[in-house]
């Protein structure tokens, strides 16, 4: 028991540490407030430790809960199947002692489901609901917890949206809850630790797994079950977090986030990702084009590209005024424009360093606010 009060303390400690050091906000919105820095643990007469009084004025963080396997719980009847999104956001909160010495905290559940049926409805919810909370001054930050499968999506789509340089930090987990050393708490304290701290701010939409923090744009899965399985191919992770300190490894960008308002309606517009490999014709994308898609992403091979058959129905799709993106099925680098393939002349544009994925979420925020001129297309993925 004692061993236990003087780990929190020290977490305790540390955060304030940082929080006093950066107190001033790049906003030069009031920070939040800071934790005493001096002794974390009291020494009373009779030689025993007793914990540090919790300071009134803690940063506050709102945590918007959308399930995963960090709300997961074990199968009754099998070895290692288990069922996400089970917990509360209240069970999560509880499963990690002292979260509440760090930050005063808000819960609310916004779905509880697998991230493997994310959706429009509910990103269009959790934009609007941390839309709001900002605007209403409610929070300094927010974390939002959520299955690690599509985790990249949804904070590729919030860093497009969300009208705050306030921290959204997105958490999960790769085991469940009830599983042996679960990695759901630990994740959910560092999240709640970098949402607390004033320099998270002007960082945009952040994901925080296994004391590792990473941006939206750049962050990706590439571990089917490992802990360690997000990574930053491009640019390499923003930070690191531990018990004891946020370490951002440079300061905030400082030019402005390409932002966009929060669509007004599900479904977004049908944006289709069509998968290059050897042998390919182009069913994918006739089908594709028969379903109503307004825009094609291609996940190519190597440097964007793909089979003669399907460049020729990419590219008759272009004339039509349909929005072709050229991404790379690779995982890493930058797809160039005008290399392997002439956009110039395909009407195609290149994803740069945006993956399959995000750069179907762009495509969907450029048709719904009527960006659909190729050129522009092409600077708003330059500017992402
Ligand atoms: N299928 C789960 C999900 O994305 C996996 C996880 O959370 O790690 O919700």
């Amino acid at each position: 028991m004692a061993r236990k009060t003087i780990l929190r303390v020290a977490g305790l400690a540390a955060c304030s540490a940082i929080l006093v050091a950066g107190c001033a906000s790049d906003s030069g919105d009031p920070a939040p407030a800071a934790a005493p820095s001096s002794a974390a643990a009291t020494q009373p007469t009779d030689g025993k430790t007793s914990e540090a009084p919790v300071p009134a004025n803690l940063p506050r963080i709102t945590i918007l809960a959308t399930g995963g396997t960090i709300a997961g719980k074990a199968n009754a009847n099998s070895a290692v199947g288990y069922t996400a999104g089970q917990a509360t956001a209240q069970d999560l909160i509880d499963a990690v002692p002292g979260l509440d010495k760090i930050a005063k905290l808000d819960a609310v559940q916004v779905s509880n489901i697998g991230s493997q049926d994310m959706n429009d409805e509910v990103w269009l919810a959790l934009a609007t609901k941390i839309n709001q909370i900002f605007a209403d001054d409610k929070a300094d930050g927010v974390v939002v917890t959520h299955g690690t499968d599509t985790i990249e999506e949804t904070a590729f789509f919030l860093d497009h949206v969300v009208a705050s340089d306030k921290p959204v930090v997105l958490v999960g987990s790769m085991r469940p809850s009830t599983a042996l050393s679960a990695d759901g708490p630990a994740n959910l304290r560092s999240a709640v630790q970098v949402a607390a701290v004033p320099e998270a701010r002007g960082r945009g939409t952040m994901v925080v797994l296994n004391d590792t923090i990473h941006a939206a744009d750049d962050v990706t899965k590439t571990n089917t079950t490992s802990v360690q399985t997000f990574a930053s191919p491009n640019r390499g992770p923003i930070g690191h977090v531990d018990a004891a300190a946020v370490q951002f490894s440079g300061p905030a960008a400082q030019q402005p986030r390409l932002t966009f308002p929060v669509p007004g309606k599900s479904p977004l517009p049908r944006v289709d990702i069509v998968y290059s490999h050897a042998g390919m014709d182009a069913t994918q994308v006739n089908d594709s084009l028969g379903h109503g898609a307004q825009g094609i992403v291609l996940a190519g091979v190597g440097d964007g590209n793909t089979a003669k058959p399907v460049v020729d129905a990419l590219s008759g799709a272009a004339k039509k005024g349909v929005l072709v993106v050229r991404s790379s099925r690779v995982g890493s680098g930058s797809v160039v424009r005008n290399a392997e393939l002439n956009d110039d002349q395909l009407g195609t544009v290149s994803a740069l360093g945006l993956n399959p994925a995000k750069s179907r979420i762009l495509l969907q925020l450029l048709l719904v606010n009527g960006i659909t001129d190729p050129a522009k297309v092409q600077q708003n993925f330059a500017d992402s």
